[in-house]
């Protein structure tokens, strides 16, 4: 080989021990997966006779699984849920109220590409946040970018970064996630600025993003948490132009798991037992131990 070729070509492309530039090279193509697994991947072809095209299309398969895992995972921490929740565990039985088909059908996803909002009403406990959670972690996993607020918390952001001039790259970032998701409107009345920043937020996001909200109150008594009866029809108008409404009004969730708890205490005491329940708080699931 002549000393001019050495000069342009990578060494360990000629010969010898390739494995500390194909480890440099796989990290700067960003193929972590392909860096893991060649090598078990090449022993195990080698020994089913598996050919070289086959054996770089598994590695190629690998390395994209890997790569939608991760992505999900970035976009279920970008989204900020304060928990994880799925619809595996949600019981539908014991809210009559909601429409389980619609909500199967929202974890499609299909309103974010239609641009169009949810709103789930109901009282406290009755799993609002949980399907919220839910109906979230469904878009991560379907490619959407998501954001999950309490309301309170959106508004005192808004109001922080109107004080120190970042407002129109907050209302910007907002605007663009494909899922906002706002939860526990109603729970704290807001300030006139806070009330007319939040329509802001709506009304930028009108037609180009969903947005999701839950709240304990009817539609007829937003105008208590807004302030201004004109704003809340203005906001009002904008939300409920596309939307699924999720009916969820009933006994609460939290309520009756501990009476549940507390029914079986009682059992356990006229048995003269001295066993304990343990009690999931993610799922509500109630375990004797
Ligand atoms: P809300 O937001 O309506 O006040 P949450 O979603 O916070 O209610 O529900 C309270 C607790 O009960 C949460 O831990 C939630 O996961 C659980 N929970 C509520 N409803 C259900 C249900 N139908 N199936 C399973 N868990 C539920
Ligand atoms: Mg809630």
């Amino acid at each position: 080989m002549s000393a001019a070729r050495d000069e342009t070509m990578p060494g360990g492309t000629t010969g010898g021990t390739p494995g500390i530039l194909l480890a440099h090279h796989l990290k700067q193509l960003k193929l972590p997966t392909v860096l893991r697994e060649y090598d078990k991947v090449a022993r195990e072809c080698a020994q089913s006779g598996i050919d070289h095209p086959r054996y770089l299309l598994r590695l190629v398969e690998l390395e994209l699984i890997d790569r939608e895992r991760r992505l999900v995972e970035r976009r279920i921490r970008a989204a900020r849920f304060p928990a994880v929740k799925s619809l595996d565990t949600f019981d539908f039985a014991a809210i009559p109220s909601l429409n389980k088909m619609l909500v199967l059908e929202l974890a499609r996803c299909g309103y974010i590409l239609g641009r169009e909002n949810v709103i789930a009403l109901g009282n406290s406990g009755t799993g609002k946040t949980h399907i919220a959670l839910a109906l979230g972690l469904a878009a991560c996993q379907k490619g959407f970018s998501v954001t999950f607020m309490t309301a309170a918390s959106l508004v005192n952001q808004l109001l922080e970064a109107r004080d120190e001039r970042r407002l129109l790259r907050l209302q910007r970032d907002l605007a663009l996630v494909k899922l906002l998701i706002i939860d526990e409107l109603g729970y704290v009345p807001l300030s006139a600025a806070g009330a007319e920043l939040l329509f802001e937020t709506f009304s930028q996001r009108y037609e180009r993003g969903s947005t999701l909200v839950t709240s304990n109150l009817p539609f007829e008594d937003w105008t208590s948490v807004l302030g201004s009866e004109r704003l809340t029809g203005a906001l009002l108008d904008r939300l409920t132009h596309h939307v699924s409404i999720l009916s969820m009004n009933g006994d609460s969730y939290r309520l009756k798991s501990s009476r549940v708890r507390r029914g079986r205490a009682g059992d356990r005491a006229e048995q003269n037992q001295a066993t304990t329940n343990r009690h999931d708080p993610e799922t509500g699931e109630i375990t004797p131990v």
